[in-house]
């Protein structure tokens, strides 16, 4: 039998609030209490579903001192939900910390489907989507050429999350790497009235965005060498 769920981590929109599942509202409402990275930002979430529970801040500057009370609780039989300020969580968001450290204390975790940036980037891409990395961020300074070196010869599809002042510093250096004529796409605002997926070689995509002010949430995804 499956024994009960006692951390369940719950994607939540990454731009347009109508991306929430059915099971992540009901979840959210059952548990005992909410993981939230930012608890404003959720907060602010919960009261547009009409849901008002305890959030408990959890995030990348404490989660290594609360595991031990948050396992305590979880032990005495408590359930609770962890939400990131958007998408799934542990997904370039807090969280990874807390599934190993449960999964090795025996209790229950379970992930619900649902919204994630780098899903609807690579299907959008209309790149090779059957075999693909996922980079995330890339370092900024040290690590980052060592990164981009080990990918230079990457066969799949590599997806990455960029901020949109450093995009075209990031277009380039792939130049670099990849060459300037692999294909790439631009996903920008992802769900959100102004989303853009701009497809094209690297080359393209940087005159493209060379003498804009660029806004917005970005992914990139790079097809693999051929
Ligand atoms: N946990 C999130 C997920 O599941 O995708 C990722 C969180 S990470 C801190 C934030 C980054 O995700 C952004 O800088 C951007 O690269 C990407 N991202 C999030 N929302 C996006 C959107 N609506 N459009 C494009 N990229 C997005």
């Amino acid at each position: 039998m499956k024994s009960a769920t006692q951390l369940y981590i719950v994607p939540t929109p990454i731009g347009n609030l109508e991306d929430i599942t059915l099971r992540a509202l009901r979840t959210l409402k059952e548990v005992d209490f909410i993981l939230a990275e930012d608890t404003r930002t959720s907060g602010n979430l919960l009261k547009h579903y009409g849901i008002e529970k305890k959030l408990v801040p959890h995030h990348l500057f404490n989660e290594h001192k609360t595991i031990e009370s948050i396992l305590e609780r979880l032990r005495d039989g408590a359930t609770c939900a962890l939400v990131s300020d958007a998408g799934t969580p542990a997904i370039s968001d807090p969280g990874y910390l807390l599934v190993r450290s449960c999964i090795q204390a025996g209790v229950r975790v379970e992930c619900l489907p649902g919204p994630t940036a780098f899903v609807p980037a690579l299907v959008n891409s209309g790149i090779a989507s059957d075999h693909f990395v996922f980079e995330g961020f890339l370092p900024h300074k040290k690590g980052r050429h060592t990164r981009l070196t080990a990918l230079a010869n990457e066969e799949k599809t590599m997806i990455f999350y960029e901020s949109p002042h450093r995009l075209v510093k990031a277009l380039t250096q792939f130049t670099e790497y990849f060459g300037e004529d692999r294909l790439a796409c631009v996903s920008r605002e992802l769900t959100k009235i102004y989303e853009e997926n701009v497809r094209g070689t690297l080359k393209e995509l940087i005159a493209c965005y060379a003498n804009k002010k660029v806004k917005g949430e970005i992914v990139i995804v790079v097809a693999g060498k051929d």
